[in-house]
């Protein structure tokens, strides 16, 4: 798939043997010390991939990329970013991934 990308002329396409962790449908593989923050994000991708299904996250993470021009700019990503932010602020404080996860696709923002 990369080498297609790039003669469509994607450049920026995501290391993922670089990344410190991915998530494939429930599977979390951590390339180091899998921290409680870096596995609350992964676990929202977890419970993002159990909402959307496969081919459904599949295809938001791929236009999230190509119309953000980064990684870090897909709307998935950035939304497992601020959940792990939020919980990272006070871990004590409990919410529900799943009901968050829920209304920002009520929301249609991811
Ligand atoms: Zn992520």
């Amino acid at each position: 798939m990369y080498t297609m990308a790039k003669m469509m002329g994607i450049r920026n396409l995501p290391d993922f043997s670089a990344m410190t962790a991915i998530t494939f449908v429930d599977v979390i593989v951590c390339h180091e010390e899998c921290t409680d923050a870096l596995l609350f994000h992964e676990l929202v991708h977890v419970v993002q991939y159990a909402q959307l299904d496969v081919k459904e996250f599949a295809a938001r993470f791929v236009s999230g990329f190509v119309q953000g021009g980064s990684f870090e700019e897909i709307p998935l990503e950035k939304f497992a970013s601020a959940l792990e932010a939020r919980f990272s602020e006070n871990a004590s404080q409990s919410f529900s991934v799943e009901a968050e996860v829920q209304q920002w696709l009520e929301a249609e923002k991811i």
